[in-house]
């Protein structure tokens, strides 16, 4: 009988390979390539090369890739303290795309348990997941739909903690809506994230959510934000939520807590070391108040802005805007851009105005200089060290409330410490 040889596997996109050529070799994942003549290689470090085919002497199969599975129901060991994690997208849902070579978005959510089971390890978990998205799609609308999903994970008594994971670069509106539509909590609310996918090499998901199931279960009762602290896999800080921004395009690092110190460190195997006060775990309802009205705007001033911009908010319907002003609280006030008959033109319309600082750190003073006292004349009001995404995410909040509108003159709400947004305490020169 003749022998059947052996069929011969051909690599496929997904696959990990190795390409050896006559004087190197490259290993990385294998990617769908549109040119004929070049086979196109993801690098550990994220990068794409081509390599001419007529280089290679051999390509060899490191490992094949997983083929996508079908749905799963996960079913809870009924032992371990129960987490609900809530999937809305960014790239801690995402993974890496064979054919393109770029990160697509994934999966059910049976895959996300496949693809980080070491959480299991730490708790029962149980996924929700109202849509997938990258977090540049947000709206308010979707806030107040996952402000009603953490409010009833928080309200049933078998859940420990929350976990929400999302897109990175609005994660930290996300946050500040939260804090302030959740109000008081009893229970950890944590939000994450991953810069880079769970197929790389270098990704951050699987700590972030580690140490994030931690933080779930500790008696730190916060909107907060657990990430990478540093680009070590040691720890994530807990960041609260009304006070952080992304800070880096790349970094694993990218959220830093702005004009406050982390609430704690809290490392992969569970250590938790806190740094600043915070509300502890409590037996209390969660008041959800989950409203935002959209006549609100967040402007950036620059040199040379029309001031007209708040003219053409007011002809929309806008309520009240905030403005990203320089240093201290700046606009132009002379010449043909001087702000200040327009700013009294709209706040005299009923158009509320507040002032944030677009250099991010630091306090807003219109005491320093004469031209702020200008503007604070016509009725701005300014918000001291507030961020300007929490400032925004907070007067939309604020204004859905009729009683607490407030007037020009008046405008309490957006003055009082709702969510730890403002920081009394903050040290001349404070920067992380
Ligand atoms: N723009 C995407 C998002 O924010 C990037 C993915 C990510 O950062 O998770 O969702």
């Amino acid at each position: 009988m003749p022998i059947k040889k052996p069929k011969k596997i051909h690599p496929e996109p997904g696959d990990k390979v190795e390409v050896v050529m006559a004087n190197k070799k490259e290993t990385g994942i294998l990617i769908e390539s549109h040119e004929k003549g070049i086979l196109l290689l993801k690098l550990a470090n994220g990068y794409n090369i081509g390599i001419n085919k007529e280089d290679i002497i051999e390509v060899k199969i490191l490992e094949k890739s997983q083929k996508d599975e079908a749905k799963e129901d996960f079913k809870s060991s009924g032992q371990k303290p129960l987490i609900d994690i809530i999937i809305t997208g960014g790239t801690i849902s995402s993974k890496l795309d064979p054919k393109t070579g770029g990160v697509k978005s994934l999966i059910e959510p049976s895959e996300f348990f496949k693809t980080y089971p070491e959480i299991f390890n730490i708790a029962d978990i149980r996924i929700i997941s109202p849509f997938m998205k990258f977090s540049e799609n947000m709206t308010p609308d979707d806030w107040i739909r996952i402000a009603r999903l953490v409010a009833k994970s928080l309200k049933d008594k078998n859940v420990k903690g929350v976990v929400l994971t999302h897109g990175t670069d609005t994660l930290h509106y996300t946050s500040a809506a939260l804090s302030f539509m959740l109000g008081k909590l009893n229970k950890p609310v944590i939000l994450t994230y991953s810069q880079r996918s769970s197929d790389r090499g270098s990704s951050d998901s699987r700590m972030n959510l580690i140490c994030s199931s931690y933080a779930a279960l500790s008696d730190i009762a916060e909107v907060m934000l657990v990430g990478h602290a540093s680009s070590n896999d040691d720890y994530c800080y807990a960041l609260l939520g009304t006070k952080v921004r992304k800070m880096h395009t790349s970094r694993r690092d990218a959220f830093r807590p702005i004009n406050t110190k982390p609430i704690a460190k809290i490392w992969a195997d569970g250590k938790i070391d806190i740094i600043s006060e915070y509300n502890k775990r409590e037996k209390r309802e969660v008041n959800l108040d989950n409203v935002f009205d959209k006549r609100v705007a967040l402007i950036k001033f620059y040199p040379g802005q029309d001031p007209n911009i708040l003219n053409y908010y007011l002809k929309k319907g806008c309520k009240a805007v905030v403005i990203e002003m320089t240093g201290l609280g700046h606009v132009s006030t002379e010449g043909k851009n001087n702000f200040l008959p327009i700013l009294k033109n709209v706040i005299k319309k009923g158009m509320m105005v507040y002032a944030v600082s677009q250099t991010i750190y630091g306090r807003l003073d219109p005491y320093v200089y004469e031209s702020a006292r200008k503007i604070l004349d016509s009725g701005v009001v300014y918000l001291e060290d507030i961020l300007a995404e929490t400032a925004y995410v907070k007067l939309g909040w604020v204004i859905a409330h009729k009683e607490w509108r407030g007037t020009v003159a008046t405008p309490v709400k957006m003055l009082e410490n709702v969510a730890g947004e403002f920081n009394k305490r903050l040290d001349e020169g404070f920067i992380n």
